[in-house]
Order: C-alpha cells, then sequence, then structure tokens
C-alpha cells in the first residue's frame, strides 16, 4: 500500500513552536481576518455617523500594513481614496471585506465576493430577523385598543427592536413602547402553546394571544418551480422584472428579489413596482422593448404608534408628533382611494 505523503508544515513567521503543535497545523486560516494585507470596506461612505464611514476612518487612521479599498457603488472616491463600484473591479485579491450595507443586500454581495476569491469576510449589518415596523406598530396598535384589559409584550427576535432602522429612530421606538407599557424582550420566540410563548432563553411568557410578524418569508413551493431563486428563496428578477431564469415570468413586490438593486420588502416598493410592472407586461406581449424600473433609493418611514401620534424617518433624519399621525394618515387615505374602483 502506498504510503499517505505527509505535507510539510508552512514556516511558522511568527516565533510559534510548532512542536507544540499537536493538532498538525498547517496554515493559519484566520490570518486572513486578523493580519490581512488588503482589506475592502463594502458599503464605504462619508456619511456621518455611519458604520460605513466609521469602519472606513478606523482603518485609515490605525495603519495596519495594509491596503484600505472603499467599495461604494456611486462615489468615485470615498474619505479621499479612490473607490470601486464593485468588488470584481478592485485590482488586488483582498485578504478581508467588511461588508457593512443592509441586511438585503448581504446575500448577493457574499456571492460577489466568492467570485472575486475574496479569503475572509466581517458582516456587520442588520435587519435579517428581527423585530421590524410591523411587530413594533403590531404591538403599539393592540395597546391602544386593548387599553389595561391587557399586558402587550413585545418579542424582538434578538437585540433591540427596529434593528435597520437609525439609531434615532430606534430610540424613538423604544420610548414610545415604555410609554405605553409594552415590554420588550430581546430573545427569539422559540414555541409558543396555547398558554406561553417560550423564549429561547427559556423564560416562560403566559400569554392569550400571539401574533407573529417575522416579516416577508418566501412560499416553500418556489422551490419546485425552477425559477431562479435568491439564497432566502426568493424569485430572482432583474431591472425590467422578469425571472432571471424564466423571461417570460415576471414577478414584484415580497416576493421578488432585484439581486442587481436590492432593496428592503416593503409596501413602498411593492407598490412603485405596480406601474413599471403592468407596462412591462403589455410591452412583453405585444413583441415590443421592455423598461427597465429603477427603484427609489430611500423610502420614507411613517411609524404608527397607536393613538394618533407617529414617528417619520427619512435617511437619518427622523421626527416624532400627532401631526406625524396626521401626514401618515393623510398619505394612507389618498393611497385607498387612488386604488378603490
Ligand atoms: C402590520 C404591517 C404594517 C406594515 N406597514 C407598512 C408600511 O407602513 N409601509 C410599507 O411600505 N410597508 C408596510 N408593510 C409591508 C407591506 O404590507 C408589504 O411589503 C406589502 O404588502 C407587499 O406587497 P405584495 O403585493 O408584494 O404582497 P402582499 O401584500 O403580501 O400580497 C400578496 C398576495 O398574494 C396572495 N397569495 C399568496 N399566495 C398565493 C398563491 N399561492 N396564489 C395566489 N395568491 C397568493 C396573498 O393572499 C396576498 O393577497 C407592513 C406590513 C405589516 C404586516
Amino acid at each position: 500500500m502506498k504510503p499517505t505523503s505527509i505535507k510539510p508544515i508552512d514556516k511558522p513567521t511568527d516565533g510559534a513552536d510548532r512542536t507544540l503543535d499537536v493538532l498538525h497545523f498547517e496554515r493559519d486560516a484566520l490570518r486572513a481576518i486578523f493580519a490581512p494585507k488588503s482589506v475592502a470596506v463594502i458599503g464605504a461612505t462619508e456619511k456621518t455617523g455611519a458604520v460605513g464611514r466609521t469602519v472606513l476612518w478606523n482603518l485609515i487612521s490605525n495603519p495596519f500594513g495594509g491596503t484600505v479599498y472603499p467599495v461604494n457603488k456611486r462615489h468615485k472616491q470615498v474619505l479621499g481614496i479612490r473607490a470601486y463600484a464593485d468588488i470584481a473591479r478592485v485590482p488586488e485579491t483582498i485578504d478581508l471585506a467588511i461588508i457593512v450595507t443592509p441586511a438585503p443586500t448581504v446575500p448577493g454581495i457574499v456571492k460577489e465576493c466568492v467570485a472575486a476569491g475574496v479569503k475572509s469576510a466581517i458582516i456587520i449589518s442588520a435587519g435579517f430577523k428581527e423585530a421590524g415596523a410591523a411587530g413594533v406598530e403590531l404591538a403599539l396598535s393592540m395597546h391602544h385598543r386593548l387599553g389595561d384589559r391587557a399586558h402587550v409584550s413585545l418579542v424582538t427576535g434578538g437585540g433591540a427592536p427596529l434593528p435597520s432602522h437609525p439609531a434615532a429612530v430606534q430610540r424613538r421606538a423604544l420610548r414610545a413602547l415604555k410609554r405605553r407599557n409594552v415590554t420588550v424582550l430581546e430573545d427569539s420566540c422559540a414555541e409558543i402553546t396555547a398558554s406561553q410563548v417560550v423564549l429561547s432563553r427559556g423564560t416562560r411568557v403566559a400569554c392569550d394571544a400571539a401574533v407573529i410578524a417575522l416579516g416577508a418569508f418566501a412560499p416553500p413551493w418556489l422551490r419546485n418551480t425552477g425559477l431562479a431563486l435568491d439564497e432566502r428563496g426568493f424569485v430572482a428578477t432583474g431591472p425590467t422584472l422578469q425571472s432571471s431564469s424564466h423571461p417570460e415570468v415576471f414577478a414584484a413586490g415580497d416576493v421578488s428579489t432585484r439581486t442587481d438593486e436590492p432593496h428592503p420588502k416593503s409596501g413602498v416598493y411593492a407598490v412603485r413596482a405596480g406601474a413599471p410592472l403592468a407596462l412591462n407586461l403589455r410591452r412583453f406581449l405585444a413583441g415590443g422593448p421592455l423598461e427597465p424600473w429603477q427603484p427609489q433609493r430611500r423610502a420614507l418611514n411613517l411609524l404608527a404608534c397607536g393613538e394618533r401620534y407617529a414617528i417619520a424617518s427619512w435617511g437619518g433624519w427622523s421626527a416624532q408628533g400627532a401631526w406625524v399621525w396626521r401626514w401618515k394618515d393623510r398619505i394612507d387615505r389618498d393611497f385607498i382611494r387612488l386604488h378603490s374602483p
């Protein structure tokens, strides 16, 4: 029998005594994270207070012996350093990618990193499964409707509520929840029984009625359709809202993901996709050229707080009050009127 070959161990460069290496250490896989020679900050920005700025600033103001590459789709430079539109354009193989973009964009970016040969990645993002706007709104609305006849608790899924909203909005929402006596439980739900909600850390919360608001999930049957899906099972589409694999299939709204330009799954985007979807369906049937749809970069968020009070945010700006509720109410009513027969 041919003896198995013994691979020589890399010559240690850090002075470590390899004779103590009983696990037969060959290559330090974590070197790319802890001693990178090239780092890409994907989502680097100049915006004050943004994580993408803080991470880039910390890297360039604490030299670590490597090169930093900002990656930003819209800007040619960030904090005076040349930026690249995506990881594929960075002129060097990257040891470490630090991804600081919103959760919906992360799976696509990770894929690009793999394709570009990036050796390791750190993801600093939020909004994967935690209590979102719907959960907060429902908790506040239920308290408003039931008053002191019921006690409302909000199970967040882990951290603080609204992790993908700006910090100021999170603080406003927390204050609103506290003022209305809603108990915030920073844990995830493991089980719901007839009389209790059981949390991951074992806490049992007495509960007569549980309301689940987990955000959009892809219908499982999509997996059997042969359509190209994104990492979470939503229909992958391009700018014309056609399926990436089947151009005769169109998808818009929460069930789909624009893989070229991911955006949050919310009513704002679902509604705005309606007109371009209708146009492209007609053109497709008539054999005409299809129009690409450019989703807006930001959306106005209006969070109802139960009584006639709401919290508004647009990018980093936020405000709250009865006037915000009246604003939201007018927008909602106009929308219903516009789409009523
Ligand atoms: C409490 C709450 C508050 C929200 N507030 C806001 C807000 O203020 N702003 C905002 O932008 N977004 C908000 N959203 C999110 C918003 O409602 C959704 O993003 C939006 O409804 C998505 O629209 P859609 O048409 O893609 O899907 P949906 O509105 O979910 O419509 C999908 C439809 O498909 C039907 N369907 C499902 N399966 C099948 C099938 N197999 N065959 C046929 N039909 C099927 C469903 O019955 C449903 O009618 C909120 C969500 C919740 C839960």
